[in-house]
């Protein structure tokens, strides 16, 4: 009897929270940082599912460089290496990956979907308000609907030779830059257009990262890689 009663304050207390809103954080953001709250918003809307991208693009080269602490924060950032985007991001992506293998060319991504607390780790520890993620912004990673990412060749699986490293925070890294050798220039062209062809926008200050463009809201996250 008593059991009973109890499972059924539970059942509906786990009623009323599906319903109560999303509370703003510190900064006036809404984030969702609930497992159950963000397969609401992929029921409404199947778009909006964060998969693995090696599901959707073949090939695909993963150097997730925040689960290592070699990195521009010299931290381990991630427990764990994992790349997932939304649903038309993957898809893109693998559209692009296809024309580059045609080229004997392949993506290796660096960092995919970050969730909201990493970001505010990261200006933590480089308050930088040019290159960094803002905590009273987010960023589109925390979205899933950014990517860090550069060009291998698909058989030696060698990087090819870009204008920097990745997020070395210099005005070489800025995808116009062009006091380069023409073979880097080549590279780095090669990777913007094709991101370009299928809806990805280069960031103005990273050659690394690209932002897909869509007229889809997706929420800000802080749910961490092991709870998804
Ligand atoms: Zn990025």
């Amino acid at each position: 009897m008593c059991k009973n009663v109890v499972r059924i304050f539970v059942i509906i207390l786990s009623a009323l929270n599906l319903g109560i809103a999303q509370i703003p954080n510190q900064y006036g953001l809404t984030i969702i940082s609930d497992l159950q709250k963000l397969k609401e918003t992929i029921r409404e809307d199947p778009n909006k599912a964060l998969v693995p991208i090696k599901d959707y693009v073949p090939n695909i080269a993963l150097d997730i460089k925040y689960a290592t602490a070699q990195n521009v924060f010299y931290t381990q950032l991630y427990k764990k290496p994992a790349a997932l985007v939304r649903l038309p991001v993957a898809k893109a992506l693998g559209a692009v990956q296809k024309e580059l293998n045609a080229q004997g060319f392949s993506l290796k991504i660096y960092d995919a979907y970050r969730p909201y607390s990493v970001t505010c780790q990261m200006f933590e520890i480089l308050p930088d308000t040019l290159y960094m993620g803002l905590p009273w912004q987010g960023s589109k990673h925390n979205r899933g609907i950014a990517l860090d990412l550069t060009l291998i060749n698909l058989k030696t699986k060698k990087e090819l030779k870009m204008p920097t490293p990745f997020d070395a925070l210099v005005y070489a890294a800025h995808p116009e830059f062009m006091k380069l050798p023409q073979e880097v220039i080549k590279n780095r062209e090669l990777l913007k257009s094709a991101m370009k062809k299928h809806g990805f926008k280069v960031d103005p200050m990273e050659w690394w990262h690209f932002n897909y463009v869509s007229n889809t809201t997706f929420e800000l996250l802080d749910i961490p890689f092991e709870r998804l």
